[in-house]
């Protein structure tokens, strides 16, 4: 199948990105929010990313212009009339993606793929909301997007060998790499990091060592670029603790229980730079 016209959904820090690199691979965007003034910060998010390109002489000024050209706001999921694929990036919340998917299902062209940003909610569970789930899959791409080069791209119980590889070519249009993964709580991404972050963090809460030294022995001694204590302060505080309980839930293994003191954090409303304090206090 030949993709041309994709929709966006959310235009937040991953839809943002997502409509970016598709509007810059030359595909037709539509970016899909809630309010205007969503649409307003995304695109201005967008413009100031492309600027920076431009000004580093890593792209043309008219390459800029095209792929701003590329992109048209939506704030209505009628607009998905014609689209070959939408790319869901709104909140991660089961309920809300669901209703996503079901409005989108009456509205998309039969031949139309659903595609989600999902890092952790079930793929076949979002699928089952469809009449279409042989058409619907995960397509993880990382933060921030423009940078990033993973695409992890998550089959669900029923997507078919067509579906997976339309998914699999565009990513590569994307100048992204696909790592096909099936689904699973956490996929491959999320189950092997968070594990990691969590640990991390029972062992600052154990008194092992301090924050500094647990970030300090990653880093030096692992060749990570970031430690887990602040790396897991970029993530947001609230997205490790919900991923840790969708894999607690999912795997019903005590090895995933959250640790006490993530929950403390979270529950002081110390979720990491957003909110400039987490593990580290920030400006
Ligand atoms: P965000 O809060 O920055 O953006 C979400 C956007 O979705 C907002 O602009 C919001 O207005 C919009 N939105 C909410 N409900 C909507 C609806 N019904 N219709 C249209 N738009 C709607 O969140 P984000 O960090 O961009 O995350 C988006 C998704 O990507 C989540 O599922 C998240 O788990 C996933 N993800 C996030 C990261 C990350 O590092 N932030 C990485 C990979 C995947």
């Amino acid at each position: 199948m030949n993709i041309q016209k994709v929709m966006v959904i959310g235009a937040g820090q991953m839809g943002g990105g997502i409509a970016q690199v598709c509007a810059q691979a030359g595909y037709d965007v539509l970016l899909n929010d809630l309010k205007d003034e969503y649409l307003d910060r995304g695109i201005a998010v967008i413009s100031k990313n492309l600027s920076r390109s431009v000004e580093k002489g890593r792209m043309a000024e008219e390459d800029k212009t095209a792929a701003l050209a590329n992109i048209t706001r939506s704030t209505d999921l009628q607009d998905a009339v014609d689209v070959d694929i939408v790319i869901e990036a709104a909140v991660e919340n089961m309920k809300i993606k669901t209703e996503i998917f079901q409005k989108l299902d009456v509205i998309v062209p039969a031949h139309a793929i659903l595609a989600t940003n999902t890092s952790s909610l079930p793929i076949t569970e979002i699928a089952a909301a469809t009449k279409r789930p042989n058409q619907v899959i995960g397509m993880h791409f990382m933060n921030p997007v423009p940078i990033m080069k993973l695409v992890e791209i998550i089959r669900g119980l029923a997507t078919t060998d067509e579906v997976y590889n339309t998914v699999e070519k565009m990513t590569k249009d994307l100048k992204k790499s696909p790592v096909e993964v099936n689904d699973f709580p956490g996929f491959i991404s999320n189950r092997i990091l968070m594990p990691m972050i969590n640990e991390a963090i029972y062992s600052l809460y154990e008194g092992v060592a301090t924050k500094e030294a647990i970030d300090d022995v990653m880093k030096m001694g692992m060749n990570h670029p970031m430690g887990p204590l602040q790396l897991a302060d970029f993530i947001g505080l609230d997205t490790c603790l919900y991923i840790m309980e969708i894999l607690h839930e999912g795997f019903g293994d005590s090895k995933y229980r959250p640790c006490p003191l993530l929950r403390k954090y979270v529950k002081a409303g110390w979720l990491g730079k957003k909110t400039g304090r987490g593990f580290y206090e920030y400006a």
